[in-house]
């Protein structure tokens, strides 16, 4: 072998599930492949050497051109897209070609999205465009830097290798990390397919690989729908927290163990605007920011759909019923961060309500009101951000007045709320650049901004130039379900 792996390249563990899971497939070659990004960050976690000229033919392994995976795999799975039942989906351009164990002694899959057709392509080319693969590759790695669980992103394979989408793009490949990438839709499949067998292994697997305490439970298949709601709950609050809006949260981009799954048309915050639809072929509103913590539910109801022949319908319905509860519970203690608040009140949810319709009215930044909350350098700039600005000068005398009941000293809230809300997002505007510039043959944005956004808390002079509002001509973005 030709490639320096510190680790042995161990057999995906999907694969040795039986094969109605999954098609083995071969990546198809990609000419002429460049080697963009390298998140050497993720390559030494996974116990990669770091320099990427360590790896020999590192772009030709990355793109899926070196045949030398054991058993890569499409796997198949179903969804409801946009409220529809879709029927079968697979992964249509993502293959997975191997797993390593990372230098914690954690397994994770490696996936080559946009590797080329799979028996799941359907009319799609198996490929991925440069501008959706940079929107990817970085929204993974600020996702991570914010805390918020995501699939991962090693690489970024670039080439001149043309693909049609409205227009004449060229293929990319990004090489994604996570756990697994098991997804609502593996379940759906199964089920609608009439296969409550082939539910149950899949079931069992996931338990045993990835919810081992839910074995021990009086019923496990319930606990392990109640350990997926709680981590798509949280998920969904670390996203409303941060501006995050996904865009496309069909029943198979949802991830099984609670990950921000499939990158596409999703959008941060600028001004806030709560129903704000950042996927421009979301005609309806459905995927809008505040519809999201709805959606994680209407997704929950199709997975416990499918465990109806495993668990008992009561307690599955009783268990649906608890995300209200589950999702406000995290919610809150995300707000009760944002805030600098030692305990959250229930008095506590008018006063963000409060703020809400005032940041409505002016379309207040969303990320820059809670960095400039954080000090009384910010808090005195801030009444400028309001149309309204007497009624903001009350809320936030109310703010302080609450403030007042907390034990926190102000330096230490400082560095709480300083810790809880980033400087850095990534912008439309931000990512836009990057793309913009790799396409004229310039990727060094790229790996600068993913260097500034692994740490979105800090206060960088280096990047102070990305903590900016959007300049005006973000406005004209417009990103869709094409890429
Ligand atoms: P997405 O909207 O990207 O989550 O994709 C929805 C479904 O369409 C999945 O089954 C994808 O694998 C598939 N798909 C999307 N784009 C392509 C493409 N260019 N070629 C093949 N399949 C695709
Ligand atoms: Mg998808």
């Amino acid at each position: 072998m030709e490639y320096t792996l510190a680790t042995a390249p161990l057999t995906p563990r999907f694969a040795l599930l039986p094969g109605r899971y999954y098609s083995i497939v071969t990546p198809s070659p990609l000419p002429d492949p460049q080697l963009l990004a390298w998140n050497a960050a993720l390559a030494g976690q996974l116990g990669l050497a770091a320099d990427p000229a360590a790896h020999p033919r590192l772009a030709e392994l990355l793109a899926g051109n070196l045949l030398r995976y054991e058993r890569p795999l499409a796997s198949v799975y179903s969804g409801h897209q946009f409220g529809q039942w879709a029927g079968q989906l697979g992964d249509g351009r993502a293959i997975l070609v191997l797993e390593l164990s990372d230098i914690d002694g954690r397994i994770q899959e490696i996936q080559l999205k946009g590797a080329g057709l799979t028996p799941y392509s359907r009319m799609g080319d198996g490929r991925a465009v440069l501008r959706s693969s940079i929107r990817e590759y970085l929204c993974s790695e600020a996702m991570a830097g914010l805390g918020i669980p995501t699939t991962r992103a090693l690489s970024l394979v670039g080439s001149n290798e043309p693909v049609w989408r409205e227009t004449r793009e060229t293929a990319a490949v990004v090489a994604r990390v996570a756990p697994s990438f098991l997804r609502f839709g593996h379940f759906e499949h199964f089920y609608h397919r009439g296969e409550p067998d082939a539910v149950r292994e899949l079931a069992d697997w996931t338990i045993a690989h990835f919810y081992p305490d839910c074995a021990a439970a009086a019923s496990p298949y319930l606990a392990l729908f109640e350990a997926v709601r709680d981590r798509t709950a949280a998920m969904i609050a670390d996203w409303m927290a941060v501006g995050f809006c996904h865009g496309v949260m069909n029943s198979d981009n949802m991830s099984m163990l609670g990950l921000t799954l499939d990158y596409g048309p999703f959008g941060f915050l600028d001004g806030f605007d709560a129903g704000h639809i950042c996927n421009h072929s979301d005609h309806h509103g459905r995927y809008a920011f505040n519809q999201q913590p709805q959606i994680g539910l209407w997704n929950l109801a199709c997975l416990a759909q499918t465990l109806v022949n495993l668990v008992d319908v009561e307690p599955l319905r009783a268990a649906l019923d608890g995300y209200q509860t589950v999702f406000e519970a995290a919610y809150a203690e995300r707000l009760r961060r944002k805030f600098g608040l030692t305990e959250w009140r229930e008095a506590d949810w008018p006063l963000f309500t409060r703020l809400l319709e005032l940041m409505q009215a002016a379309g207040t930044d969303w990320t820059i009101f809670w960095r400039d909350l954080s000090r009384p350098a910010g808090q005195a700039r801030l009444r400028d951000q309001f149309v309204d600005r007497d009624a903001f000068d009350i809320w936030l005398a109310d703010y302080q007045a609450r403030l007042a009941f907390d034990p926190r000293a102000p330096a230490e809230r400082e560095a709480a709320m300083l810790a809880a809300n980033p400087r850095l997002v990534l912008r439309n505007h931000l990512a836009e650049t990057a793309i913009r510039k790799a396409t004229d043959g310039d990727a060094s944005e790229i790996d600068r901004l993913q260097r500034a956004l692994a740490r979105p808390f800090d206060d960088d002079a280096e990047f102070d130039d990305l903590a900016g509002p959007a300049p005006d001509w973000a406005a004209s973005l417009s990103v869709s379900c094409s890429s």
